[in-house]
């Protein structure tokens, strides 16, 4: 089957492998320093993408990884290790490192954010011995070979390599000896890099070919193996991924099982801040706490990404995060007139629910067009601000499975006896009985309760 580097079919057409499973690998965050909010654009996009693909009655099993090893700076096989660089600031273990970030990025993903767990979390320490096992299958295939620093793979053994990025292979002068690092060609990737004797190392682990420890690579074919087979459905991660490492997933992957790795590869683009990269140097790495301490909401955070599309540049500043409050806001005054539509009359009920559900769930089905599908939830909280409330538009949307934004449908900060005066001020007003109107109001008033009349009927606010 020809490669997919988009989701360019609708969601709800997707041919799953088996039946209606989809089997979706992540590639997860490397836990060695305090995650920023560019970290978190890629889980919130899948998170939405999960959640449609059940909705469009897929079984999906996701596997995201915790990359707790093996990860270095320039996310080749150069530059230091992260989790060294790490363990060297904080002065303590590169496994406290690891414990400390998985703790905070787990808080912050399912508490804060409240992302969907993935079914599996698997940390590549964990999966030692089965990288071993696929190296020496790599090896047994004559894949591999071993220099100075580690066990190598042979790029030019594979006839269609770096077929994702179509990387222009000739252009990268392949099968030319590249000096200094003694590797064969310049494509060719570690999947066992060998201890530094000179340097102590927390993480390494004996192997047939010498101590050391496993590419980056290697950690995501391996236990999308593992624990989704040879082969899945849908395979997601950054666009930065495309060149290196999720080409050289596909080149392991493929040449041990000579199977396609991964129907669709899906990959979401980047969060600048300012227009600009963001980066540690630049002191634009804002974190989730920065957008609580300002006064703002996560879910305010969410909605912001979620009004681009993910393959999309975004772009972060304060007052772009402030019109996605006053967005979600806005949605949330909307949600507070839902138990109006239980008295409304039926005339009023002008939005039709499902045609609403409808062109909601096809936006999203779309290639996950979430800008078009907010677009949609603005409609019906104008209408519902209108007075025009669709009861079961709201519940749907507002509440959505899609976007978990923390909007309670089923606000319980009006008592019964003030929603029978609200009724009863409608009825005087029906009868131009403004005497009694005016005095609801101003009882209500008192209770904290403010009444905006509209052409569809009253709509209570909090003062
Ligand atoms: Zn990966």
């Amino acid at each position: 089957m020809k490669i997919q580097n988009t989701l360019t079919r609708a969601l709800d057409e997707i041919k799953p492998l088996e039946g209606n499973k989809i089997k979706l690998y992540t590639c997860g965050l490397t836990v060695y320093s305090q995650p920023h909010i560019g970290n978190w654009v890629a889980y919130i996009y899948w998170d939405v993408l999960v959640r449609t693909l059940k909705d469009a009655g897929f079984d999906v099993t996701r596997v995201q990884n915790i990359t707790d090893v093996g990860h270095l700076t320039s996310d080749e096989d150069a530059g230091e290790d992260k989790m060294l660089k790490g363990a060297l600031k904080e002065g303590i273990t590169a496994w406290k490192v690891a414990e400390k970030y998985i703790a905070i990025a787990d808080d912050e993903a399912y508490n804060q954010l409240g992302l969907l767990r993935p079914d599996h979390m698997p940390r590549a320490t964990e999966y030692i011995p089965q990288q071993i096992a696929f190296v020496e299958e790599l090896e047994n295939k004559g894949f591999t070979y071993v220099i100075a620093d580690g066990v190598y793979f042979d790029t030019s053994k594979l006839s269609d390599y770096g077929k994702l990025a179509r990387l222009d292979i000739d252009g990268l002068q392949f099968g030319a000896r590249v000096a200094d690092t003694g590797k064969k060609n310049p494509t060719d990737f570690a999947v066992w890099k060998f201890s530094n004797p000179e340097e102590k190392r927390d993480m390494e682990w004996d192997s047939p070919w010498g101590k050391g420890f496993p590419g980056w690579h290697l950690e995501c074919s391996v236990m999308a193996r593992e624990l989704l087979g040879d082969q899945i459905d849908i395979h997601t991660g950054g666009i930065d991924h495309i060149p290196v490492h999720h080409t050289n997933e596909i080149a392991q992957t493929e040449a041990v099982t000579g199977k396609q790795f991964s129907t669709y590869w899906v990959h979401n683009n980047h969060l600048k801040v300012d227009g600009t990269k963001i980066s540690k140097s630049l002191g634009n790495g804002y974190t989730l706490q920065d957008i609580v301490d300002k006064g703002f909401d996560l879910q305010a955070f969410k909605l912001m990404v979620l009004s681009s599309h993910y393959s999309t540049e975004g772009n972060f500043t304060w007052e772009i995060l402030e019109a996605a409050q006053n967005r979600l806001n806005k949605w949330k005054e909307a949600a507070a007139t839902l138990w109006q539509y239980d008295v409304l009359p039926k005339a009023d009920k002008d939005v039709n629910a499902a045609d609403f559900d409808t062109s909601f769930s096809g936006a999203l089905q779309d290639d996950l067009n979430t800008a078009k599908a907010l677009q949609l939830i603005d409609e019906v909280a104008d209408n519902a601000l209108a007075g025009a409330v669709c009861g079961a538009c709201l519940e749907e949307i507002l509440g959505s499975i899609h976007f978990n934004l923390g909007i309670d449908l089923h606000i319980p900060d009006i008592s019964e006896e003030q929603k029978i005066l609200i009724k009863e001020r409608q009825e005087a007003r029906d009868d131009n009985n403004w005497e009694i109107s005016d005095r609801i109001r101003n009882q209500l008033r008192e209770q904290g309760i403010e009444l905006k009349d509209t052409p569809n009927g009253q709509i209570w606010s909090r003062i």
